[in-house]
């Protein structure tokens, strides 16, 4: 048994719950908030948030452009920590709203994922600007970092 907290040298399974989670967020949950937030067109907004994905091109300016092991919230420039407080204030926008939340709805998907990964990848965590924001938010607290 390999020793928790090292990096996992095999690729993860194809259909993995995981896997079928992540792509279901991605690809059926966006249908429901369209038809929840956005009934009377909930057609034209479900396609624009699944067009929303494309800011998944920002995976292209990374190297390796696809590390299973790597959390892309808080390192891809579109998925980054300042994106996020701009993709709220399109939230404000009328013409920018059903973008916006397909934007955030996206980071949350990506971040359920980053969470399940963290769980049999210590040291992806430690690695990840998730955990980078936590330990500033700690320090800026006052609090040392427990674990
Ligand atoms: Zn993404």
């Amino acid at each position: 048994m390999t020793p928790r907290g090292l990096r996992q040298p095999s690729a993860p399974k194809l259909l993995s719950a995981q896997t079928l989670v992540h792509y279901s967020l991605h690809f059926v949950f966006p249908a429901a908030l369209a038809l929840v937030f956005f009934p009377l067109m909930w057609q034209t907004a479900y396609l624009i948030m699944l067009a929303t994905m494309l800011m998944d091109l920002d995976h292209l300016l990374a190297t390796p452009v696809f590390d299973p092991l790597r959390c892309s919230v808080g390192y891809h420039p579109l998925h980054s920590f300042y994106a996020i407080p701009v993709y709220a204030l399109l939230l404000l926008l009328p013409a920018t709203q059903i973008v916006a939340v397909g934007l955030l709805f996206h980071l949350f998907t990506d971040t359920v994922d980053c969470l399940w990964s963290f769980r049999h990848c210590h040291e992806c965590y430690l690695n990840s600007r998730i955990h980078g924001l936590l330990d500033w938010v700690r320090k800026l607290l006052g609090r040392e970092e427990v674990g």
